[in-house]
C-alpha cells in the first residue's frame, strides 16, 4: 500500500551533496529533523515512546525513524507475541521490564522512561488502547485511521482531555515538504481562491485474503479507512476548510475477495465556500494525487501521499523540495515539543475526529444513495 522503506537507512546515510549526479536543491534539502521548525531541546533527556503494535508500519517506519528522533527514542515495546518482543528488545536495546503485552499493558503506568505510548494496531483497537494509555497517565498518539467511527473519537479525545494528556494522529504529511507547500499554496490562496479539488489515494490490494484489513469488525471498513482518510485530509488542508455536504458510490471488481470492506469508493466534498473536492479511495487503483485548480493557477503533487517520493508542479514550474525526507521524525519530534511545552498537536484528536465525522458521512451515502450532510 506505501513503497516499501527498506532503502531509507541507505537513503539517509548516503544522503550527501550529490544524487545522480546533479546537485541537491537547496535549502529545504534535509532529512530527519534537521531543517524542520522543530529544534531539539538542548541537554534535556529524551522523552520515551512505547510502540503499541510491531507489525509493518512500526517496524518499517516508526522504529528506524525513533533512531533519529532529537527529542524522543524508542523506550518501551507492546506486543502480544514473546519471540517478537524478544527480537526487538535486542536488536533495540530495550530492557525486559520495558516490554509489555496487551494484557499487562496497563502496568506501562510505572515506567518513568515512557512519555508517549504510540498506537499502531488495527483500527478496532485504537480506542481501547489510547484510552488505557491515557488513563496510564502517558500521552498518545495513535495511527490514522483515529478510530472506527467519529463516536469513538469523541470518548478517545474524552479519555486524554480527563487525564490531561495530550492526543495527536499520526498524519505525518502534515510534517512533509510537498503537502505543507500544498497547504500554503491554498491556504493562502497563493493562486487566488481553489475552485475544485482533486485528492486520488489507493493501491491494488496483493495482501492475500487473510489480512484484518479486510474485516470489518477490525478495520471498519475498506480502502476508505485505510487510504480515503488521506484524500479527505488532502482536500482539508489544501483549502483549510471544512466540507459540508457529500455524496459517495462504490465500485467492487473483486467481490469475493471484499465481501466485508469498500474496495474502491468515489466522493465529492462540497465546502461552505463553493469547493468542490472529487476523491477517491482504493483498493484496486495505484494512485496517489492530490490537485488543486483555482482562479489563477493550479498545482499538484503525484505521487502524494508515500512516505517518499512526492513530485509537485505547479502551473510555474517543479516544486524544489526533498522528496526523501522522513516525515515521521519531524512529526514525532513535533509530538515531543508539544509534550514539553504541553501545546496541543497541529494533528490532534480533534483533527482525527472531523476525518471521521466525513468518513461516517461517506458511508451514510453509500448506504441511502443520497447526498449527506456531514457532522
Ligand atoms: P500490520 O498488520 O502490519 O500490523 C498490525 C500489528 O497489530 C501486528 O503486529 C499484529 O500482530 C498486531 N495485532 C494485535 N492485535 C491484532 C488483531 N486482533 N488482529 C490483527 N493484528 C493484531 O498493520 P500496519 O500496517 O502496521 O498498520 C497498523 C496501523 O498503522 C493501522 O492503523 C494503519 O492504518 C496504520 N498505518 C499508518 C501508516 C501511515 O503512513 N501513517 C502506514 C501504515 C499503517
Amino acid at each position: 500500500m506505501h513503497r516499501n522503506n527498506s532503502t531509507r537507512r541507505k537513503f539517509l546515510s548516503d544522503l550527501s551533496l550529490t544524487v545522480g549526479g546533479s546537485l541537491l536543491l537547496p535549502p529545504l534539502l534535509s532529512c530527519g529533523t534537521k531543517g524542520t521548525s522543530v529544534p531539539a531541546t538542548p541537554g534535556a533527556k529524551k522523552l520515551g515512546v512505547a510502540l503499541v503494535g510491531l507489525g509493518g508500519y512500526s517496524s518499517g517506519q516508526l522504529a528506524p525513524a525513533l533512531q533519529q528522533t532529537e527529542d524522543c527514542a524508542l523506550t518501551g515495546l507492546v506486543s502480544g507475541t514473546p519471540q517478537k518482543l524478544a527480537d526487538w528488545s535486542a536488536r533495540y536495546n530495550i530492557p525486559p521490564e520495558a516490554c509489555y503485552n496487551y494484557q499487562n499493558f496497563d502496568s506501562i503506568r510505572d515506567n518513568k522512561d515512557i512519555d508517549i505510548v504510540y498506537v499502531v494496531l488495527p483500527i478496532s483497537l485504537h480506542k481501547e488502547f489510547t484510552i488505557r494509555a491515557a488513563e496510564a497517565g502517558k500521552h498518545v498518539i495513535c495511527e490514522k485511521p483515529m478510530a472506527l467511527n467519529a463516536a469513538e473519537c469523541q470518548q478517545m479525545i474524552d479519555a486524554c482531555k480527563s487525564n490531561n494528556r495530550l492526543l495527536s494522529i499520526g498524519y505525518r504529511l502534515h510534517f512533509e515538504p510537498f503537502n505543507k507547500e500544498a497547504m500554503r499554496l491554498g491556504q493562502q490562496q497563493v493562486y487566488g481562491k481553489i475552485k475544485t479539488i482533486q485528492a486520488e489515494n489507493g493501491f491494488t490490494w496483493g495482501g492475500g485474503n487473510n489480512s484484518w484489513r479486510l474485516k470489518k469488525s477490525l478495520a471498519g471498513g475498506g480502502g476508505l479507512m485505510d487510504m480515503g482518510v488521506y484524500a479527505i485530509q488532502g482536500a482539508r488542508y489544501t483549502t483549510g476548510e471544512e466540507p459540508v455536504y457529500v455524496t459517495a458510490r462504490e465500485e467492487k471488481t473483486r467481490p469475493e475477495l471484499f465481501k466485508e470492506v469498500d474496495e474502491t469508493v468515489f466522493f465529492e466534498l462540497e465546502f461552505g465556500s463553493g469547493i468542490k473536492a472529487s476523491c477517491l479511495s482504493s483498493y484496486n487503483k495505484n494512485v496517489s494525487r492530490l490537485r488543486a485548480d483555482a482562479e489563477r493557477g493550479w498545482f499538484e503533487i503525484s505521487p502524494a501521499f508515500y512516505y517518499e517520493g512526492q513530485v509537485g508542479t505547479t502551473v510555474d514550474g517543479p516544486m524544489r523540495f526533498d522528496n526523501r525526507y522522513f516525515e515521521q521524525v519531524a512529526q514525532m519530534d513535533d509530538f515531543a515539543q508539544c509534550v514539553r511545552q504541553n501545546k496541543r498537536s497541529r494533528v490532534s484528536g480533534e483533527e482525527g475526529l472531523k476525518d471521521m465525522r466525513v468518513v461516517d458521512a461517506i458511508y451514510r451515502s453509500l448506504a441511502s444513495g443520497k447526498r449527506e450532510k456531514i457532522g
